[in-house]
């Protein structure tokens, strides 16, 4: 399938293709008339897929070069991204190349940072490696790395000008990282479109299994999806871009506690932090509890964590709560919470109490 996420002058193609990797020189060729390409992956990535890519370009005679980067979220720093805009300094970039990003979220938004900003800007296209990078982070635009004070607090938006995914470089990823992903997937359903829930209650299993037509399927309605949420509010100055965060405040706060990624995987902390919106919600009576009952069991059965003991979480309320008072997306002591009426009806709340929120997270401690 090909997608489009309009956004005027700023409008690219994603294509989501299986075995899309092994035609990559005819799909990129709008980007490589120059006859050289500059590529950026991480150290798992380039081990499992550059050979294979390495020789198709060069039998295109397209010259391609490759800094790699550690394999971690570490090297979404200031130092990698110093040492990635050295080496494409040091290669000569002018602002008519493009820069290519293989690999999971931390080389795109890495990557497309030290795009956005060498040269005072150049292209950058991506081509997500991981599930959560197809389904998620490669497409809208958002880059940044860390710093001290929290994650992805710098960066810009920088939009790629071309998207190529292929479900089948999934088939090296290690299947937690792949469940973290699905978490994400399964957000599009809760976000807007309880249909597609009901798709992933059936389905998850074999998209997990990676069954070429379940996998492809959920890719594509997952990155329709966000397509269209971006293409409405590119920079998320309303609400719309934020329903996207769905599962991210709870999950923020508890990837902070567990020291992020050391314990729990980004997408696990999304999939307990949805959990946590819909019965929060339900708490307050907007939506049904057994719709949070049916989210967790579709997670459970997927083999991914669903409460707070699940994700290892053992800080009390008020100290999760102090995480998200960090949350970048606060402003004048109040923090907008992703609300769902129930499955497929997610809505920005401005009315929400930490303290109420901090004493729910109690309740959900003794419950579990
Ligand atoms: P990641 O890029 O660190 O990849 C996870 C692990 O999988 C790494 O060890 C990586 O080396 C490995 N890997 C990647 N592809 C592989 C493959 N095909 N085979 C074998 N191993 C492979 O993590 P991620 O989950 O892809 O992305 C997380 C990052 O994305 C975070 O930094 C997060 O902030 C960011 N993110 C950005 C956005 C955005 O809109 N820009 C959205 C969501 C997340
Ligand atoms: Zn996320």
């Amino acid at each position: 399938a090909r997608l489009n996420i309009a956004l005027g002058q700023r409008s690219y193609d994603i294509l989501v293709e299986a075995g899309a990797l092994a035609q990559i020189a005819g799909h990129i060729a709008p980007w490589t008339r120059r006859g050289r390409t500059l590529w950026i992956s991480d150290s798992h990535v380039a081990a499992h897929h550059w050979p294979r890519i390495e020789a198709q370009l060069a039998s295109a005679g397209v010259e391609a070069h490759l800094h790699i980067v550690p394999a971690g979220e570490a090297s979404k720093s200031w130092s990698e991204l110093a040492h990635l805009i050295d080496w494409l300094l040091a290669m000569g970039v002018e602002r008519s190349d493009t820069i290519f990003a293989l690999g999971g979220g931390m080389i795109g938004d890495l990557t497309g940072f030290a795009a956005s900003i060498v040269k005072r800007g150049c292209d950058f296209v991506q081509v997500p490696t991981t599930l959560l990078a197809q389904v998620d982070s490669s497409v809208g635009g958002k880059t940044a790395i860390n710093t001290t004070a929290g994650k992805n607090l710098v960066g810009t938006f920088h939009q790629p000008k071309f998207v190529l995914i292929d479900p089948q470089v999934l088939g090296t990823l290690p299947s937690r990282e792949m469940r973290a992903g699905y978490a994400e997937v399964v957000k599009y359903g809760l976000i807007d479109d309880a249909p597609f829930f009901d798709w992933c209650e059936a389905n998850g299993r074999a998209v997990l299994a990676q069954d070429c037509a379940s996998l492809e399927h959920a890719i594509v309605t997952s990155v329709a999806a966000k397509a269209r949420i971006v293409g409405e509010d590119e920079r998320e100055t309303k609400d719309r871009r934020a329903l996207l965060n769905l599962g991210h405040t709870f999950g923020h706060a508890l990837e902070a506690d567990t020291g992020f990624g050391e314990r729990l995987l980004h997408g696990e902390a999304v999939g307990v932090g949805m959990v946590l919106a819909l019965r929060y919600s339900a708490r307050r009576g907007l939506c049904e509890t057994r719709d949070a009952d049916r989210v967790a069991a579709h997670l459970a059965a997927c083999a991914m964590p669903v409460t707070l003991a699940d994700a290892g979480v053992t800080a009390d309320g008020n100290a999760l709560v102090d995480h998200m008072r960090h949350d970048k997306k606060m402003s004048g002591g109040t923090l907008p919470f992703l609300l769902l009426r129930g499955i497929g009806s997610t809505f920005v709340a401005h009315d929400v109490e930490l303290d109420d929120v901090a004493q729910f997270l109690d309740e959900q401690h003794r419950v579990a």
